[in-house]
């Protein structure tokens, strides 16, 4: 079995020059998966149709869900995300949890997905917040348990960041169980309270990272999720400029088949979505990130 692999290409939404968001990332990543063997020249991918709002609105206030599809934000709003209000960016951010459902749903058919945009882990009840529009992950796991597709998810959060909004969306509920690795003196300022937190300090390096990881996930054995959404952004690697931790790509790597075995062992499907990464150069960015996809592909 082929790993699915989820991409739209408006999940590149423009943004003017020099925005400091790197939206060219996604259509390099698809080069690389395809010099890597992992998507033919054309073609290879599933494409999502956008959600509707109310989906997307079981997870966030429908006022705010309603401003993001009118491209109606206020400044304040548009301010907190960092992300231009246009129709470009509002459709990604519609795109990019459709991706994350589809994948979801792919992944509990075949074992595994990969959705080469999402883990919009900032994004909260009320509103985004740095780079995040939706919380595809949040919008997703809600969608399947209200379904009733799934009973018991878990959301592990590799990403460097803390996934508050996350935290936020599913705080008191015990049928989503949130676990966040991430750098404790990195954005947010303001921590939200995951059910498994994992505060590492700053310059950490793969060992101590690795060793932290295999406590997280025995600690979330006895949660027995019947899917797993995996956050792989690479942002914890050593030369990431918003990361503050050391990681290498050997050590990514680590992390990345450590969290899928995990799920494989236990028969949980996994849906891995990207997360975040931060290069001037593209292309090393691009590599970063198809690590998951090619260790995805290889327990595929
Ligand atoms: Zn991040």
């Amino acid at each position: 079995m082929t790993l699915p692999i989820v991409f739209h290409p408006d999940y590149q939404a423009p943004l003017r020059p020099g925005h400091p968001f790197p939206m060219s990332k996604y259509g390099y990543l698809r080069a690389a998966l395809v010099g890597r063997g992992l998507l033919p020249a054309a073609g290879g991918t599933v494409a999502p149709a956008p959600l509707s709002p109310a989906r997307v609105a079981a997870v966030h206030a429908l006022t705010y869900v309603e401003r993001v599809a009118n491209v109606a934000l206020t400044a304040e709003e548009a301010r907190r995300i960092g992300l231009p209000n246009t129709p470009a960016v509002a459709r990604r951010a519609f795109l990019a949890a459709a991706g994350t459902l589809l994948a979801a749903r792919l992944a509990l058919e075949h074992g595994h997905a990969c959705n080469m945009a999402g883990g919009s882990h900032h994004a909260g009840p009320d509103g985004g917040a740095g780079y995040c529009v939706f919380n595809d992950v949040a919008v997703a796991a809600r969608a399947l348990v209200d379904e009733g597709r799934v009973r018991r998810v878990l959301v592990v959060d590799c990403d460097v960041h803390q996934g508050d909004g996350t935290a936020r969306i599913f705080a008191g509920r015990g049928d989503v169980a949130t676990l966040s690795l991430h750098a404790e003196r990195n954005f947010p300022a303001r921590k939200a309270a995951s059910d498994l937190d994992y505060p590492l300090p700053d310059r950490l390096a793969d060992r101590a990272y690795l060793e932290v990881l295999a406590h997280a996930l025995g600690a979330a054995d006895t949660f027995e999720p019947d899917l797993l959404f995996y956050n792989a952004g690479v942002d914890p690697h050593a030369d990431d400029r918003l990361g503050r931790l050391a990681l290498t790509d050997a050590g990514l790597r680590a992390r990345d088949r450590r969290v899928l075995s995990w799920a494989r062992a236990r028969g949980v499907p996994v849906a891995a979505v990207l997360g975040g990464g931060y290069d001037h150069d593209p292309h090393r960015l691009a590599a970063r990130h198809a690590i998951l996809f090619e260790e995805a592909a290889r327990l595929a």
